[in-house]
């Protein structure tokens, strides 16, 4: 080996190095993230877990490159992220983004129509994916038809169309109720799964974040950065099968005493 086979490991899909931001607004300054630095590795599905204010969504904001950061840098699959340079990324929110007024098939197609992608393999790759998880007969209706589990899922079918290189989840749960909440997240997660994507979550909620994550980032309050970086090793897969463990009262307790003692200094 002379040093310089390129044949290493392949680069993280998200690399955040001493990243800082600071808005400015009329009222003053606020510092919303400080030194913070993380990897996300390709295929893993990262939650980033922290009060509500301490910077979640400005960290989604960076990776889209849709802001720039104060200090720092920030790669994407190795590359640094400039404004020419942006990732594609499939985003989502809260529930119930579909247009109402649309067909399924028509909100499914609408990123990939903004990125002027209307093709007919973007069209048939939508169809396929609506076949494929279960909306194949839903196509030609409205979103008024579908229950709120079916939106959220033609919601996410949407993001994959486009088929982009990484997820990004903004505590896409957290307006559904609390069966219906444990029943979508466990849909999506098995759809970003099987789809093989990179996902980065954000979330305030521990048990979200503990039935989801391959790994999670516990956030300090603003300006955030990473308190402590846990791996959950849960057997099986699904949310059930992971708030059943025994293991999962003992991850939450000690991701409860961590943002506990934040709050407490
Ligand atoms: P979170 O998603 O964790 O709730 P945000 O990233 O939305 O937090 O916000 C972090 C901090 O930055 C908050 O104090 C918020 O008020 C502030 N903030 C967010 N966006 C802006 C903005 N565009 N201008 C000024 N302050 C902002
Ligand atoms: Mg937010």
């Amino acid at each position: 080996m002379n040093g310089k086979c390129k044949t290493g490991p392949s680069p993280p899909a998200v690399d955040f190095r001493n990243v800082g931001l600071r808005y400015q607004s009329p009222e003053g300054e606020t510092e919303a993230l400080k030194g913070l630095s993380f990897t996300v590795n390709e295929g893993e599905f990262l939650v980033l877990l922290g009060p509500s204010g301490c910077g979640k969504t400005t960290v989604l904001s960076l990776i889209a490159g849709l802001i720039k950061p104060s200090e720092g840098e920030i790669r994407i699959g190795g590359e640094i992220l400039t404004e020419e340079k942006r990732p594609h990324i499939g985003y989502m929110f809260q529930p119930d983004e579909l247009l109402p007024w649309a067909r399924v098939i028509d909100n499914v197609l609408l990123g990939c129509r903004i990125r002027k992608e209307d093709d007919r393999a973007h069209r048939e790759r939508a169809a396929a994916l609506l076949d494929e998880y279960g909306l194949g007969d839903f196509k030609e209706s409205f979103p008024r038809s579908l229950s709120g589990g079916m939106r959220q899922r033609a919601a996410l079918i949407r993001t994959l169309a486009t088929d982009p290189s990484l997820l990004l989840l903004d505590e896409p749960f957290s307006a559904l109720d609390y069966q219906t909440r444990i029943r979508v997240s466990e849909d999506i997660a098995s759809i970003i799964k099987r789809e093989g994507k990179t996902a980065v979550m954000v979330t305030h909620d521990i048990s979200e974040a503990l039935s989801l994550a391959d790994r999670i980032l516990v956030l300090s309050s603003r300006p955030a950065s990473v308190k402590r970086e846990l791996h959950v090793e849960i057997d099986g897969r699904g949310v059930i099968q992971r708030r059943a463990s025994p293991l999962f009262a003992d991850y939450f307790n000690l991701i409860w005493k961590e943002l506990d003692d934040e709050n407490a200094s």
